[in-house]
């Protein structure tokens, strides 16, 4: 049995049911799962230790939504001033391009960065299938995130609707709905696997109203509560969404929705900016989610979710960096900054603070994905956590209080440690297993190729 302890850590948060926040304790893993959180735990000669006396732990982020793909066109120069529906109407025929070599360099790009930030359990939305391309690109993710020891929730995800049916991808990247559904239940029965501590889950996500059939979204949920497994899409993202929602379906966003029977504990939707007052009374009387994309939204000018107010109303909320294209990187640190910043900007200074951030970004987004195993540091917990120097120049001068410190300070935003399953996945805050030069080289070159091919 594989036994990792921390010894003696400075500073504790552990996010368990009285949010504990804990000094000089120590933690035991034992095969992938916390076993005892305690004051004084003796080491055993065969077990692993790490002096833990000049860090401060923090439960393992949870992402939860993210289109790996687009790291391949990141900052790309075409679409700096543009709004979601033109940004999309731009990159959808250079994602035309991508390649399973392309899903896998840009994969490993965001799982790298995403655990160099303390994102220990990453789910990814992918819907871009081009036609004529090999089909099994989830597969291609699904491999990667084992090689790199990530908790992955990959969803399976979908456009149904072309330009030609008054949705907005072309034809080259919409595919037929008994395709995806085919596809849909074999990624569930081949990778799904719903038990405590596990390592891979599927989700079925169809992309958005405006890129998909009523047919597709009403059948998706069908097939996932067949399955039991979680139903997530975009949705109340834009302006623009709830104009082609009124024009083409003669309804808001949440209402076409609720009528596809996606409203539920089991189904996330990413952004959910534009909900108005009675909306939110349907996202909480249902218990549907949100995964609140702070940096995307900011970037594109989508507008400001209604976070503070969905916290109230005990509407789940998770934390999510959003493609890489509209953000451009998949760093969890930094985007708690951005939440904690936008808010209270926003909605006034009491409106968020830096440990509602964490919660949303541990707890929240465990709850999101079903995981009441994950967001916590509690014996019977999944081994996830990362580990943050408080000897770092950034951190000089913000001692007294640990979680505002992870926010607001820092000259790196990085983990030094990141643990998974009881397995060390970054050390002095880089990779373990891969060399991060390869990985760069390796997806540079699929980004080349595909922005050059145009
Ligand atoms: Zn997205």
């Amino acid at each position: 049995m594989k036994k990792l302890l921390l010894q003696n850590i400075n500073y504790l948060v552990t996010m368990d049911e009285k949010r504990r926040e804990l000094e000089g304790f120590s933690l035991l893993i034992e095969d992938g799962v916390i076993t005892r959180v305690e004051k004084d735990i003796q080491a055993q000669p065969e077990w692993e230790v790490i002096d833990a006396g000049e860090y401060w732990v923090f439960p393992g982020l949870v992402n939860t939504h993210h289109h790996f793909y687009q790291v391949l066109t990141r900052s790309w120069e075409n679409v700096q001033q543009a709004e979601l529906f033109p940004w999309l109407k731009n990159l959808y025929p250079v994602w035309a391009r991508l390649t399973p070599r392309g899903v896998v360099a840009s994969t490993r790009i965001a799982l790298a960065e995403l655990l160099k930030s303390g994102c220990t359990t990453a789910s990814d939305h992918h819907y871009v299938f081009p036609r004529g391309q090999d089909s099994g690109l989830i597969d291609y993710q699904i491999e990667t995130a084992r090689e790199m020891g990530v908790r992955f929730h990959p969803s399976r995800g979908s456009m149904s609707l072309g330009e030609d049916e008054g949705g907005l991808p072309p034809r080259e990247i919409v595919q037929k709905e008994s395709e995806i559904l085919e596809d849909s239940l074999r990624l569930i029965n081949s990778y799904h696997d719903p038990s405590p501590y596990s390592m891979c889950q599927i989700v079925l996500a169809p992309c958005s109203p405006f890129s998909v059939t009523p047919e597709l979204l009403r059948e998706t949920a069908v097939l996932a509560r067949q399955y039991g497994v979680r139903c997530h899409t975009h949705l109340a993202e834009t302006r623009d969404e709830d104009d082609f929602c009124q024009k083409e379906l003669g309804m808001r966003p949440l209402e076409f929705m609720e009528k596809m029977g996606w409203t539920g504990g089991d189904v996330w939707y990413a952004h959910g900016i534009h909900f108005q007052d009675e909306e939110l009374e349907v996202l909480a009387r249902t218990g549907t989610g949100v995964a609140h994309c702070p940096v995307s939204n900011q970037k594109l000018s989508s507008g400001v979710a209604r976070i503070p107010e969905m916290l109230e109303k005990d509407i789940p909320v998770g934390l999510a960096v959003d493609g890489s294209a509209s953000n451009d990187g998949s760093n969890m640190l930094v985007e708690m900054k951005s939440a904690l910043l936008l808010h209270k900007l926003y909605w006034g200074i009491d409106s968020m603070s830096a440990r509602k951030v964490l919660e949303m970004a541990t707890l929240g987004g465990a709850r999101l994905l079903g995981r009441p195993d994950l967001g916590s540091i509690a014996p019977g917990q999944a081994g996830d956590l990362f580990m943050v120097d408080r000897r770092r120049v950034g951190y000089a001068g913000a001692q007294s209080d640990p979680v505002t410190a992870l926010l607001t300070c820092g000259d790196s935003f990085q983990s030094d440690l990141t643990i998974v399953a009881g397995k060390i996945l970054v050390r002095e805050g880089k990779l373990v297993k891969f060399a991060e030069e390869d990985l760069h080289r390796e997806a540079e070159k699929e980004s080349r190729t595909m922005l050059e091919k145009g």
